[in-house]
């Protein structure tokens, strides 16, 4: 099963995506996150995506596409993989049904995260990511230290104010097109994303209901 989450910065899909990889046992694969991985090693892909990180900007598409090429290349990508934060662009879009046709496989389906953009901004103002494992907490419900892992807590720089309405932008620009084009696909189903985590999922179980895997 080849997974997409789309939506909007703050709408959940971390947070399903992990949900998700236990349900589905196939590797949830963040962007976002291997974006920060490799900023923080300082490798020389994380070095020029740094910048645009910070200033919530999307990092440029070859080196996107370079880091998620070789993560999918990987043998636990093998019976599909869920993908947060890939494509987000229409170009990504292109890039990945490219690979997967190659492959004699395609995108199964899509679920797409609707919530209003001031759920988002209390979301991402109040938001709280574990340094060691990524998980995401809300500032009001956030516990000392990681449930999972025991890591530090804290407010990724791109989670301030001014950077938010930029990356709500952005993503209005750049990666709401998706919805339209994953709709000419026959692949999209929306998700209300308003509700705590396990009312969400079980909306996402009953949207995956009858897809079909190829
Ligand atoms: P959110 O969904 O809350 O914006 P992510 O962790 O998915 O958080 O992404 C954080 C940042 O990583 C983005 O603002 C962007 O700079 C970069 N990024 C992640 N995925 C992509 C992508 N597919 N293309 C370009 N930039 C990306
Ligand atoms: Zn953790």
């Amino acid at each position: 099963m080849n997974l997409i989450l789309l939506g909007p910065p703050g709408c959940g899909k971390g947070t399903q995506s992990v949900l998700l990889r236990n349900k589905l046992k196939v590797p949830a694969i963040s962007t976002g996150q291997m974006l920060r991985e490799a900023c923080a090693e300082g490798t020389e892909q994380g070095l020029k995506a740094e910048k645009y990180l910070s200033s919530g900007s999307l990092v440029p598409d070859d080196i996107v596409i370079a880091i998620v090429k070789k993560r999918l290349s990987l043998g636990d990508c093998r019976d599909g993989y869920i993908l947060d934060g890939f494509p987000r662009t229409l170009n990504q879009a292109d890039v990945l049904k490219e690979w997967l046709g190659h492959q004699g496989k395609q995108v199964n389906v899509v679920l797409n995260f609707e919530l209003t953009e001031k759920e988002l901004v209390r979301r991402l103002t109040g938001r709280r990511e574990c340094r060691i494992c990524g998980a995401g907490y809300h500032v009001e419900q956030a516990p000392e230290k990681c449930d999972r892992c025991g890591g530090d807590l804290y407010q990724r720089d791109d989670d301030k104010e001014e950077t938010i309405r930029r990356r709500l932008h952005i993503y209005k620009e750049q990666t709401a097109p998706l919805i339209s084009y994953y709709t000419k696909e026959s692949v999209l189903k929306n998700i209300d994303g308003l509700g705590d985590k396990t009312a969400i999922f079980d909306r996402i179980e009953k949207a995956l209901n009858g897809v079909s895997v190829n």
